[in-house]
């Protein structure tokens, strides 16, 4: 997605979006456009929840804001807990924060402090992947593996050892099954914790499902557990980014249940405040906590609107909502039903060469050939030209490509509103239809 700057020059170069409707944003002339990605995997509650907004109303007219160094708050402290109730086994205390990249950073530092409390000073070194996408601040840019990112701010970056991503389309043998492929992948953590010396490694991050840089690649079987293992045998933190598929996104709250493990630090953002009000949190382990606790006491690490009272109270209602209406059932149901009707329209497409994910959280690759899977020459700009005619037809969906964004081909990720309806699944894919024919 490009960058934007605010002002008088932007002016007529894009829609205005003026109001939303559920699942629609509307621009200023009233055509209305059906967000099939959530604009990049946020609007999980579509663009008009009462709840979420009276939730906002009602805090802001008790109070806006309270510096956390002097206050905490109901929202922020209700919200916390329900999390942890609801969080992956282990993960026991949440330190709020304004998005995903402030909650990478935030994450990373946490891991640094942690091992200088518990006397292991020399472990600073990051492990990720290069299929990934932590964030633009300086510190979550280097965890990345996004080349097309990193590139021109390479000598800003600390060094980060990228190793492959589980990425099976592409690159799982044919002599290998999905497992063999899974354990081997897993197993080059192991081989770059050895080549930089164990006792100088703080972490691994990565995402359990890929989402920015490769439309929604989910991990094969036993993947993250042979992760998870090698992470424990080496004595480094797992942190996983779940900015873009936690929340529901998947089908389950948080992506990794899928996988059976639990990571040391997590990390959320979009769809924890939904779009309503910008919010990222970062959960950790009770040992973390407790080694920090009884050692200096203090996280070293804060901003200004860590915990905001509005942004809180906005996603205590959005947690609210996934958790008792019965959202997380909807995700998995049209979630299957989504992806039928893609494969059921485009499985046999010549240039459509995969299609995966899970829950809502959907991704096609496309290629030239599907029989030598070779991507299409990125001056063809396929993923551009698809998003630009979904949008003239008014469908919302969030291209990737090496040109856009570092990706190897292009890729499109499709990620609805969790109250997408049946009715609007026909929807979603005839205008998808409509592009794939002015492009193809
Ligand atoms: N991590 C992942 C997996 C993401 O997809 C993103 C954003 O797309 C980020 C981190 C950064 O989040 P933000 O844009 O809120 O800083």
């Amino acid at each position: 997605m490009s960058s934007h700057v605010f002002g008088r020059a932007t002016v007529g170069q894009l829609p205005v979006a003026a109001r939303g409707d559920g699942c629609y944003i509307i621009d200023a002339d009233g055509k209305r456009y059906f967000d099939g990605s959530g604009g990049a995997a946020v609007s999980c509650l579509g663009h008009s929840d009462a709840a979420v907004a009276n939730a906002i109303k009602s805090q802001l007219d008790k109070i806006a804001f309270a510096h956390t160094g002097f206050f905490t708050s109901e929202p922020a402290e209700q919200l916390a807990d329900r999390l942890i109730e609801n969080a992956p086994q282990g993960l026991e205390r949440v330190y709020f924060v304004s998005g995903g990249s402030e909650a990478v950073e935030a994450a990373i530092k946490l891991a640094r402090q942690y091992f200088l409390e518990i006397g292991q000073p020399d472990r600073h070194r990051v492990i990720a992947r290069r299929q990934s996408y932590h964030g633009n601040t300086l510190g979550a840019l280097a965890a990345g593996g996004n080349e097309w990112r990193r590139r021109q701010f390479a000598p800003l970056l600390v060094e980060t050892s990228h190793i492959s991503p589980c990425y099976e389309y592409r690159d799982r043998c044919s002599d290998e099954s999905a497992y063999e492929y899974g354990q081997r992948v897993a197993n080059e953590l192991e081989e770059e914790i050895q080549r930089l010396g164990a006792e100088s490694v703080l972490a691994f991050i990565a995402e359990p499902v890929v989402g920015a840089t490769a439309g929604a690649v989910p991990p094969v079987e036993g993947y993250y557990r042979r992760i998870r293992e090698i992470c424990d045998a080496n004595g480094i933190l797992l942190i996983l980014d779940e900015v873009m598929c936690g929340m529901g996104r998947t089908g389950t709250l948080f992506a990794c249940e899928q996988d059976r493990i639990s990571p040391d630090i997590a990390v959320i953002a979009k769809g924890l405040g939904a779009g309503y009000q910008p919010i990222g949190a970062m959960l950790c382990s009770g040992a973390i906590y407790e080694a920090i606790a009884a050692g200096t006491g203090f996280f070293q690490h804060g901003h200004t609107y860590m915990g905001h009272p509005l942004a809180t109270a906005a996603s205590r209602a959005v947690l609210g909502a996934i958790l008792d209406r019965g959202l997380l059932a909807n995700v998995n149901d049209k979630g299957r039903k989504l992806r039928a009707e893609l494969e059921l329209v485009f499985g046999q497409h010549p240039n459509v060469g995969d299609i995966r994910g899970r829950g809502l959280f959907l991704g096609l690759e496309f290629v030239e050939d599907r029989e030598t899977k070779a991507p299409f020459d990125p001056s063809r700009k396929i993923a551009a030209n698809l998003k630009k005619r979904a949008f003239e037809a008014g469908l919302i969906c969030y291209p990737m490509s090496g040109t856009i964004d570092g990706a190897r081909g292009d890729h499109m990720l499709l990620a609805p509103p969790f109250i997408i309806e049946e009715r609007q699944i026909d929807e979603v894919v005839g205008k998808l239809d409509t592009a794939f024919k002015a492009v193809f």
